[in-house]
């Protein structure tokens, strides 16, 4: 299955996205017309498993190749690139821009899933900012102010005036848009703790940990809704009544999958953040399942954890899951 990413121009925009693919383990090819690149330096210092191309394009360099990524200073109807975007096109090739990958970002951020853990550390979101942010925010201008820019554009129908094209509510829109971006950008992750509710924990329900580093921005949402969770449900004694809290990114996300917050999202969860790949559907034996439970299970009063599922012993489940998963294969080829 191809997994390389080829990236048309490697200016600044085209930098960025290579950082970025090659951060996130993809492969990458980069294609500019031009003999020396203004970025090429930073490339083979940021990405250098980075294959550069610079002869004119043609069909071969879609070899292998899972999507097309276009700098938006590049117009799609370029003479140089036209002809390969065609044929990307005519093959079903997502040609997408650093847009789409910032929203892929933003997605990644919030959910936060084991695939994602370099947005796990204020160092990991820092540098995502630092990479995408700013890119995403001159994307938005490109493709605005750029008619060219716009699938399916036809140079024949330019505007008489400049910038004619672009309404005075856009240009108020996209002004609001790139202040709030900039604010974004100059934001800090921090850690923050669950809302303060009535009666609710303050850690998560089922990892325990006490906070999230996250932005301003994004922290409204982190902690997601109010839930309430049987602590019977989650390997604890039943009480009188539920526990009510909040769930981390991490461990919504496993609820979400399997449905309930129960014992299959405990298991899902602690798998993630373990580093097992858990697939759809499958379900986990643990050795001794009394080992496992989620922190809102223990006695009222437990201090939230500093660090997900610190309440159990990682180092002994661990080697349990390594038992079950490398003697018994057939727990992942049984499906
Ligand atoms: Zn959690």
């Amino acid at each position: 299955m191809p997994t390389t990413t080829l990236i048309l121009g490697l200016g600044d925009s085209g930098l960025a996205m290579a950082r970025w693919l090659a951060r996130s383990g993809e492969a990458v090819r980069v294609w500019d017309s031009r003999a020396e690149p203004p970025q090429a330096a930073a490339l083979a210092e940021h990405v250098p498993s980075a294959t550069v191309l610079s002869a004119p394009l043609d069909e071969a360099a879609l070899a292998g190749i899972k999507r097309v990524l276009k700098s938006p200073g590049l117009s799609p109807t370029d003479d140089r690139i036209a002809a390969l975007l065609a044929a990307a096109h005519a093959a079903n090739f997502p040609v997408q821009g650093e847009l789409d990958l910032f929203v892929e970002a933003l997605d990644a951020l919030r959910i936060r899933g084991a695939r994602t853990d370099a947005l796990t550390t204020a160092a990991g979101v820092r540098d995502f900012v630092d990479t995408l942010a700013w890119v995403g925010s001159r994307a938005t201008w490109a493709a605005r102010f750029a008619p060219l820019q716009l699938p399916g554009a036809d140079p024949g129908t330019c505007a008489v005036g400049r910038w004619s094209h672009v309404s005075r509510e856009d240009v108020g829109l996209i002004a609001s848009e790139y202040r709030t971006l900039v604010h974004r950008r100059m934001e800090v992750p921090m850690p923050y703790t669950p809302p303060a509710r009535e009666g609710g924990l303050r850690g998560c329900l089922l990892c325990g940990v006490g906070s999230i580093v996250t932005t301003e921005s994004l922290a409204a949402d982190a902690w997601g809704s109010l839930e309430r969770v049987q602590t019977g449900t989650i390997g604890g004694a039943n009480r009188a009544s539920s526990a009510r809290g909040h769930l981390c990114p991490n461990c919504r996300a496993a609820v979400e999958q399997v449905g309930a917050p129960g014992m299959s999202a405990v298991e899902r969860a602690l798998m993630n953040h373990l580093g097992f790949k858990v697939r759809y559907g499958s379900t986990v034996n643990f050795t001794d399942e009394s080992v496992v439970h989620g922190w809102a299970a223990l006695p009222p009063g437990t201090p939230a954890n500093d660090e997900p599922w610190a309440h159990l012993d990682l180092p002994r489940i661990t080697r349990a899951l390594q038992v079950e998963y490398y003697a018994e294969p057939i727990a992942e080829s049984a499906r």
